[in-house]
């Protein structure tokens, strides 16, 4: 269980586990002072009431705060409930009110506060804990005692929470562990995406914790903020999602623009091409020493990683490991090993998972495989086979190697009139390298008989005619792919999931009503 973990802190003693970047101040945490005032907050729930079995809404930014709280949490046997910090009030107060939580820890930085009486300031805890004695129970949980309820971001629209147990939890560290122990004590580990999301709790907390390396939280997700703390801290791995990857390239190709060395660049990458890693980190010696000395390895998920942004980051000497999982399998399914990464496929699975595809949709079984959504049994018994295989709503193939491909959503594949299956991710992804195209999004509109491929784009400033950028596309589409319809998104940005995926629930939503 999480609590076998927990108890190996004080072994570590002095050892960092957490640094915060998020303020003004450098802000350094060991993993004795984590367990000590873990107990602490247990003590502080013990004394607000909060029974084993309640559930506690953790509703911060990523601080060292938030994970003394979250085992507090645990070591009272109560059940945390992370709500990602971006939520507006409505949000989080409807997980509250539906997983019926006991309190809220929130963060002053959120002005609103949810019903007086129920919450507690995170930013008051390290005035607070040290005034209370370290509890002196700690909760012994059963492996399937639940450990905590993650509401999915809901990219399609209906958000669900997802039990998961410390069976779940802890098989999960363990597997990802085993095929890719990239994680070691000896560097830290830059945490970027929200603690509230699957992927960055299990990449960006349990893992590190379990190999008692140091993790460091930034106060924002800004390239700068990103580069600065690269080359001042050891860190080695990053997890990140498509999205960032995207927006550090940009930031790193508006630098070499403007010194004029954007065509050298592009010569060089393409040398690199097929060299050995030695070579490549040679070659780009100048550019990967803006990224410190250590840091070597990119892990992607979330979303997919488009070949040309595996390229970028490949030639130039990282690795880059390309993952797959969902909130419901805590979250890891599959990922690219060290010895090879191969662009386009999310790698085979992790030991004791199992995949099967059955009518083109992945399905999944294992330990790490939740056991269903929260006070939600039409939606649990939806979510299995009649053998108890997770379906996972998403289409894909796996290789003679047993490698996993992603080849889209189910529910976002595109049945056009003439019955010829489009994936919207393969249309983006052609639509994206045309010049003009600041992101693009495709969805499936319906037209009676069959549905049209749209797309919607988000222009940059260069002038390019969305016509000439739909005809430009479609020449590198086959005829029965073809893009039949387009909107320009009027706003700067798509509306997005804190793992910056775009809400296509909520752009259909739009075109749709725009249309009417
Ligand atoms: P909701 O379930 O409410 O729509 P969500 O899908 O964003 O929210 P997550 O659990 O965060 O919930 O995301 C899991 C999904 O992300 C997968 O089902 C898959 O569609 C997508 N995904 C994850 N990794 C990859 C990848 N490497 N390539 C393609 N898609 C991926």
């Amino acid at each position: 269980t999480l609590i076998d973990l927990f108890r190996t802190f004080p072994g570590l003693g002095n050892k960092t586990a957490f640094i915060n970047r998020t303020g003004i101040r450098r802000f350094v945490t060991s993993y004795r002072d984590c367990y000590d005032l873990a107990l602490r907050m247990a003590s502080l729930l013990e004394q607000q009431g909060v029974q084993p079995g309640d559930r506690v809404v953790l509703w911060g930014p990523n601080s060292s705060w938030w994970g003394v709280a979250y085992w507090g949490i645990l070591v009272r046997g109560a059940i945390a409930v992370p709500v990602d910090f971006m939520s507006d009030l409505a949000r989080a107060d409807s997980i509250r009110r539906l997983t019926d939580a006991k309190l809220v820890l929130q963060s002053r930085f959120k002005v609103e506060r949810i019903a007086a009486g129920t919450t507690l300031l995170l930013e008051h805890l390290p005035f607070l804990l040290p005034e209370l004695p370290p509890s002196s129970l700690i909760n012994e949980p059963k492996p399937d005692d639940i450990a905590q309820l993650i509401y999915t971001s809901g990219t399609t629209g209906n958000p669900k929470g997802v039990i998961l147990t410390h069976r779940n939890l802890a098989a999960n560290i363990v597997q990802i562990n085993s095929q890719v122990p990239i994680i070691t004590p000896e560097f830290s580990f830059l945490s970027l995406l929200p603690l509230s999301h699957m992927f960055e709790q299990m990449g960006g907390f349990f893992t590190p914790l379990y190999r008692g390396a140091t993790v460091i939280y930034l106060g924002a997700l800004k390239p700068s903020a990103i580069l600065e703390a690269l080359a001042e801290e050891d860190v080695y791995v990053i997890m990140s999602v498509p999205r960032l990857m995207q927006l550090l390239k940009t930031s790193i190709e508006r630098e070499l623009a403007e010194k004029h060395l954007a065509g050298v660049f592009a010569k060089l990458s393409r040398f690199a091409e097929g060299t050995s890693m030695q070579a490549r980190k040679l070659l780009f010696y100048p550019v990967q020493r803006k990224f410190g000395r250590n840091f070597t390895v990119f892990v992607s998920g979330g979303a997919p990683l488009s070949p040309e942004l595996f390229a970028f980051w490949f030639n130039m000497g990282f690795t880059v490991l390309e993952g797959y999982g969902l909130t419901e399998t805590a979250p890891v399914l599959c990922v690219n090993t060290m010895q090879r990464q191969v662009p386009g496929s999310v790698g085979p699975p992790l030991p004791g998972v199992e995949l099967k595809i059955e009518d083109k949709e992945v399905l999944a079984r294992g330990a790490n495989v939740f056991p269903g959504y929260y006070q939600n049994e039409e939606a649990t018994r939806a979510a299995f086979s009649a053998d108890g295989w997770f379906k996972t709503g998403d289409l894909g193939e796996i290789g003679p190697d047993g490698w996993l491909t992603i080849k889209g959503r189910e529910k976002e594949l595109i049945v056009t009139g003439a019955g010829v299956n489009v994936y919207p991710d393969e249309v983006e992804a052609v639509l994206n390298k045309v010049a003009g195209v600041k992101e693009a999004c495709v969805i499936g509109l319906d037209r009676g008989g069959g549905e049209e491929v749209h797309a919607v784009l988000l222009l940059d400033h260069s002038g390019t005619t969305p016509d000439a950028i739909i005809a430009q596309a479609n020449k590198g589409l086959d005829g029965m792919h073809q893009i039949t319809g387009y909107t320009v998104w009027k706003e700067p940005e798509f509306p997005k999931t804190t793992t910056l995926k775009i809400k296509k629930f909520a752009v259909k939503e739009a075109i749709k009503q725009g249309a009417e």
